[in-house]
């Protein structure tokens, strides 16, 4: 009998309440995102674990996962970089989110950081011919500042042979993830347009931007899937006093006018809750803000965003979509972080899993 009463007490008054909050949610944060390196095959369980665990009780349903050259690809095998994902052990990730209704993307840097430190990455170590800058040289010991202004490397976007191998993984990675949408990264872009690239030297670095973000997005859309890349090149770095990380030195950020309106932006800040949100959704352009490890910064972020959607013109609103928290350290690391956070409270790690609890409740709070 007693069941009987809580199936009904549930069916009438609370499922509906249930309901209503994450309606509400929906409402306030149609976006509620984490972008992670993807996991490593030796602990991809504990991954997927965490993700059912943590994640899908706090309402998590966006995952960008950045695969970049870690998966067998069988279109390049001769790409594949050290820590590579099978194809089932994607499928146990596609699976995992499908059944918990999140979207789940692949990213692969593409233009940009094409190289780290004293690594030069996949792309540009077996094409060569694709650097934009081949007479930089990858330092034995990377330093920065250095004289060559090498933060990373890009490939070329006029090579006439690049996108046929590019478009080849990004299609491949969104086969294999079902993905409707695919991240390209194309953030801190230093090398682009330079003086001696053949292709590219005394053109718009503006343009050059644009069109390569133009170039990905046709090829997506010709699958109906979407672009997402990180917004910093399209800000304006020195008068706005956001710098050069966040923003662009390199007058790439005039692309913002250029670029095409169904690119989805990545709005990444994590020292300073900036507002460059309302830029990006006043150039028509949907826009996800993405803190990193300091809660304070995140719960003011996810604030904003709130007050930006419930300020804005109706033809605006839907242009700030929500959150989507950073993580930069391998998955598991933030798997770590946030066990050993709920056994010890004095235990803080790098911050990611507090600013992401953070960004959690703050939404749920705004909800209520
Ligand atoms: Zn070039």
């Amino acid at each position: 009998m007693k069941k009987i009463i809580f199936t009904i007490l549930f069916a009438v008054f609370i499922f509906p309440m249930l309901q209503a909050q994450t309606s509400k949610l929906d409402s306030l944060f149609p976006v509620r995102g984490l972008s992670i390196e993807s996991p490593r095959s030796e602990t991809l369980d504990s991954f997927l674990v965490f993700v059912e665990q943590e994640l899908v009780p706090r309402k998590l349903n966006t995952m960008i996962l950045r695969v970049d050259f870690n998966y067998y690809f069988e279109t390049h095998p001769e790409l594949v970089d050290t820590v590579p994902l099978t194809k089932q052990e994607v499928k146990r990730i596609v699976a995992l989110c499908k059944k918990n209704n999140i979207r789940l993307i692949p990213q692969i840097n593409l233009l940009g950081h094409q190289s780290w430190a004293e690594h030069l990455g996949k792309l540009l170590e077996v094409y060569p011919q694709f650097d934009e800058t081949p007479h930089v040289k990858i330092p034995e010991k990377y330093e920065w500042p250095n004289a060559d202004g090498l933060y990373c490397k890009s490939y070329c976007p006029l090579h006439p042979d690049v996108h046929k191998v590019v478009f080849d993984l990004v299609d491949e990675i969104c086969d294999v993830f079902e993905a409707d949408a695919f991240h390209a990264g194309m953030d801190e872009v230093f090398y682009i347009g330079d003086d001696l690239c053949p292709r590219c030297q005394g053109r718009d670095k503006a343009e050059l931007f644009a069109g390569e973000v133009r170039r990905i997005r046709d090829h997506l859309a010709l699958k109906n899937r979407q672009l997402m890349i990180w917004g910093d090149r399209l800000l304006e770095g020195k008068e706005t006093g956001l710098g050069m990380w966040e923003a662009s030195y390199n007058n790439t950020h005039r692309a913002i006018d250029m670029i095409p309106k169904d690119v989805f932006i990545c709005d990444w800040h994590y020292e300073r809750p900036d507002k460059t949100a309302v830029i990006f959704a006043n150039k028509g352009l949907t826009v996800a803000t993405a803190p990193w490890r300091n809660p304070v910064v995140t719960t003011q972020q996810v604030k904003d965003m709130a007050r930006f959607r419930m300020d804005a013109t109706k033809q605006v609103r839907n242009n700030y979509a929500g959150i989507i928290s950073t993580t930069w350290s391998p998955a598991i690391m933030l798997v770590r972080e946030a066990y050993r956070s709920k056994a010890d409270k004095n235990f803080r790690g790098m911050g990611q899993w507090a600013s992401l609890v953070a960004m959690f409740d703050t939404m749920d709070e705004l909800a209520k």
